[in-house]
């Protein structure tokens, strides 16, 4: 990466000058990431490009910029933008990023991606469970019931819980906030895999009803589309993750080699809890109160 500008305007004496952190977060070039941050002219000095010096000074998460831009738009260029993850990005945290604001955009993309999953879960066992035939036993239901409810904190706890390192004691508190802000918003991938998730299921029955396409057929496109992309967006999100934790909260090679361990063990923790323990654990005592 190129050395930072930083030019002394005001004062010839050395103990005065202007370092990078007096003149704001970093505005990197976004030709060639040269730090701008003290740039008078709108040329890059660095790769001779014209850059727009107002732009690249503000804010460049687009859910900051909702009221403007419309939610809709900010929701999913957001989401874009942490998907591709531009090399910019962890310099975001050095600016005064809202927490509340961070985690309302989280929380939209798992309300997203569990009613996505709602729907498709549902398609195939609503049927099954209201099958007058051939009732489910009672610790089935209730079990499948509050795997229901505990999706979305399933999914709320497993897209935060890799903040708890994105705030190192070393860095002012300010800092520490903007880095757990911009670390809610690392979830983004997960909006594509809902809807890909949605699209598929939608597309295939229309294909059922249509051409008669077998059952196993559509079951196993959907499973194989669901995997590969529950794949890619979980690898997205967890290098964007670790990215964040060794780039924007700057912890050493030691956390992010513990962050990079721990985190699948944590996620996975979290959904036996939230869709097993938890769910079946109720079932267990539905069965108790029935026999007794
Ligand atoms: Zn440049």
């Amino acid at each position: 990466m190129s050395e930072p500008l930083t030019e002394n305007i005001t004062d010839h004496t050395p103990t005065t000058a202007a370092t990078p952190a007096d003149l704001g977060p970093a505005a990197l070039c976004p030709h060639c990431d040269y730090d701008l941050r003290a740039a008078i002219d709108p040329v890059c000095p660095e790769c001779g490009k014209q850059v727009d010096l107002e732009k690249i000074r503000q804010c460049r998460i687009p859910w900051v910029h909702r009221q403007k831009i419309g939610r809709l738009r900010a929701l999913f260029a957001t989401a874009w933008l942490f998907t591709r993850f531009p090399r910019w990005l962890p310099h975001e945290a050095q600016r005064e990023l809202d927490y509340h604001e961070a985690v309302r955009f989280q929380r939209w993309v798992v309300t997203i991606f569990t009613v996505c999953l709602f729907v498709v879960c549902s398609l195939p066992l609503v049927p099954r469970v209201l099958d007058p035939y051939d009732p489910l036993p009672t610790t089935v239901l209730v079990a499948m019931c509050i795997q229901v409810l505990m999706l979305w904190p399933t999914l709320d706890a497993s897209t935060s819980v890799h903040t708890y390192w994105c705030h190192p004691g070393n860095l002012p508190v300010e800092r520490q906030n903007a880095c757990v802000a911009l670390a809610h918003y690392a979830c983004g991938p997960l909006l594509w895999l809902g809807f890909t998730l949605v699209i598929t299921v939608l597309g295939l029955i229309a294909k059922q009803i249509e051409h008669g396409l077998p059952i196993q057929i559509a079951n196993g496109i959907v499973i194989l589309v669901f995997g590969f992309m529950s794949v890619i967006a979980v690898i997205t999100f967890y290098v964007t993750c670790l990215y964040l934790i060794g780039k924007a909260a700057g912890r050493g090679a030691g956390a992010t080699w513990g962050a990079a361990i721990l985190l699948p063990i944590l996620w996975l923790l979290i959904l036996v809890i939230g869709q097993g323990l938890i769910p079946w654990g109720f079932a267990y005592a539905a069965l108790l109160v029935s026999v007794w």
